[in-house]
């Protein structure tokens, strides 16, 4: 522990805590909260000011920490990527000509007339294919739909991440060399 390490709060006219270091000492420091100027005790008088040592900053930061955030992070923006695809590419159900609407015209004319249609359908050749505005659609549906598979496997790459991430700094070393030890 070097002295240099070593911080001192001090507060504002305005409440706000400055940290500062020994090299603030017996000078003056801008106060990020209302703009004031500080001044900060002398090196004589610092030590009363002295907060509890920072312990190692690589100890207290774990790699947990970050993934967790990563993880959650990539998560929630893959999600809702996810969710947003679909609506961007136009996918969903083809809106031309769904069951219902069909069947309403299909019972709003009588019998005779659906045979006859049906039989000049026929007659003329048609095999009613698909049509091009419906074609787009299925395909914009089928991306849209695989893009999204790609992110919801994102979002759950990310929520697994950080689940483990917050997992093991729960736990911690210390702990699970005691879960190791199952009590009988
Ligand atoms: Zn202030």
């Amino acid at each position: 522990m070097t002295t240099a390490a070593k911080r001192y709060r001090i507060s504002c006219d305005c409440g706000a805590g400055l940290i500062v270091g020994p090299g603030n000492a017996g000078g003056r420091i801008v106060c990020d909260r209302c703009g004031g100027t500080v001044a900060v005790p002398r090196l004589r008088e610092i030590e009363a000011f002295a907060v509890a040592e920072p312990s190692s900053p690589a100890r207290s930061w774990r790699p947990a920490y970050g993934w967790l955030l990563v993880g959650s992070v990539v998560a929630a923006l893959a999600a809702v990527a996810a969710l947003a695809a679909p609506r961007l590419l136009g996918g969903g159900p083809p809106r031309l000509a769904d069951e219902a609407t069909i069947r309403a015209a299909i019972e709003s004319v009588d019998a005779a007339t659906i045979y006859q249609a049906w039989q000049a359908m026929r007659g003329a050749g048609v095999d009613r294919g698909t049509l091009p505005e419906e074609l787009r659609q299925q395909q914009a549906a089928g991306a849209a739909g695989r893009i999204a598979a790609v992110f919801w496997t994102i979002a759950a790459t990310g929520g697994i991440v950080a689940g483990a991430a917050g997992l093991g700094s729960l736990i911690g070393p210390r702990s699970s060399a005691t879960l190791g030890r199952r009590p009988r």
